[in-house]
């Protein structure tokens, strides 16, 4: 069984704990180096990424992402978590910073500007899903080696992507009682440790 962490600076960690449990991975927080050194992979969560940026910076946490991302941990990000993934963003705060790992510019608050929050059914890599989405980014654009998992229908936005081990959503699965994101990142691990 894999061992998923949750960064547990901020934002929504306990439904993301609940979630990777019920989609059978061992899940543990992390706040520390030390914990991040000892999980297979990782969930950044929702929340607000300013704060988790600088959070991360303050915990010594942000070069050891970095580090592990570059050296292949799987990891998923949801909302905030997907701006942390981000090589690149848009309408982020001054010199806000991002771990990066996936080729895609972020727009920050993209759909906040337009209406704070909304709910939708979406085709996930061919599962229907019921998507929330809270104050989310979406995806401006992707590299070549993305891979568009999934679109939200207001403007036909890019809201899942995956590259290799990295997976990101706009949207907040650990908020619906449904387990199926959270076991096909579980399975993506179980994947990458073969
Ligand atoms: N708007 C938030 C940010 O910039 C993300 C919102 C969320 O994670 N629900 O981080």
């Amino acid at each position: 069984m894999p061992t998923i962490g949750v960064l547990a600076l901020q934002g929504d960690v306990r439904e993301h704990l609940r979630m990777l449990t019920e989609a059978g991975a061992t899940a543990t927080a992390v706040r520390r180096p030390g914990e991040l050194e000892a999980v297979d992979a990782l969930v950044i969560p929702g929340g607000e990424s300013t704060t988790m940026w600088k959070l991360a910076e303050t915990f010594d946490l942000l070069e050891p992402l970095r580090i592990r991302v570059k050296d292949g941990m799987p990891a998923y990000g949801s909302c905030a978590g997907m701006i942390m993934l981000a090589d690149r963003i848009q309408d982020g705060i001054a010199g806000q910073q991002t771990v990066g790992g996936i080729d895609m510019v972020v727009r920050r608050n993209a759909f906040g500007r337009q209406v704070d929050s909304f709910e939708e059914d979406l085709d996930f890599a061919g599962q229907m899903i019921r998507a929330v989405f809270i104050r989310a980014p979406w995806v401006e654009s992707v590299g070549p080696d993305v891979e568009v998992l999934g679109l939200a229908e207001p403007g036909d936005r890019i809201v899942a992507v995956r590259q290799g081990p990295l997976l990101a959503t706009s949207f907040h699965p650990e908020l619906t009682g449904d387990t199926r994101v959270h076991a096909y990142f579980v399975d993506m691990v179980r994947g990458s440790s073969r």
